[in-house]
């Protein structure tokens, strides 16, 4: 499904508020400010998905956390969210799938979620790759690669790993760009600090 928007989400996501029909490609929207500016853009449903993702992650970043988030989706609404509070929590399993999978089980009252789908800025650890497996997820989708330590692709891919019972469908890439840069800004801030203090 695409749908159109004017630039500059997610601040105008919320003016979506001129139908234009349901068309080959899907329903498409356009804002009173687009239509002024007859300027739109189209994004996918996953890009509208990831985009909540980076505003979970965006929390984290706020909060002094590795910029990660979540979103927990099932039949077009969000079931669950989360974001990286590992160090908030002092839990080395808070990470934002892990969050977002619980929360999505609390709000659905199941722990399994054969008919989710899990949105997420970076690509899962083995911890959170084994976890959307124990969930039963249906589908998982990433936005950046994590070459350190990714389990659905870069170094493993836990989520489609034929001896297990479960295997998911995955997509990897969706937002990519904007899921790395929040990530390089976190660490590019992180040095700066640590310079100062070094230097201080
Ligand atoms: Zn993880």
């Amino acid at each position: 499904m695409f749908i159109l928007l004017a630039f500059s989400p997610p601040a105008l996501i919320a003016q979506l508020d001129r139908a234009l029909g349901y068309g080959p490609r899907g329903w498409g929207f356009e804002s009173s400010w687009a239509h002024q500016k007859r300027e739109v853009i189209v994004i996918t449903e996953d890009e509208r998905w990831m985009k909540l993702a980076l505003q979970e992650a965006e929390l984290a970043f706020q909060e002094g956390e590795i910029p990660v988030g979540a979103i927990a989706v099932r039949e077009g609404r969000v079931a669950g969210r989360g974001h990286n509070q590992v160090e908030t929590l002092n839990d080395p399993t808070a990470h934002a799938e892990i969050i977002a999978l619980g929360a999505a089980a609390t709000s659905l009252q199941s722990w399994r979620l054969c008919d989710c789908d899990l949105y997420v800025t970076l690509e899962p650890c083995p911890m959170c790759a084994g976890a959307t497996v124990t969930a039963r997820l249906r589908r998982l989708v990433f936005g950046a690669f994590n070459p350190q330590e990714g389990a659905c692709g870069s170094l493993w891919n836990i989520v489609q790993d034929q001896r297990l019972e479960h295997q998911i469908e995955l997509t990897s890439g969706v937002l990519k760009r904007e899921c790395e840069t929040i990530l390089k800004s976190f660490f590019a801030k992180l040095r700066e600090t640590k310079e100062r203090c070094l230097s201080g």
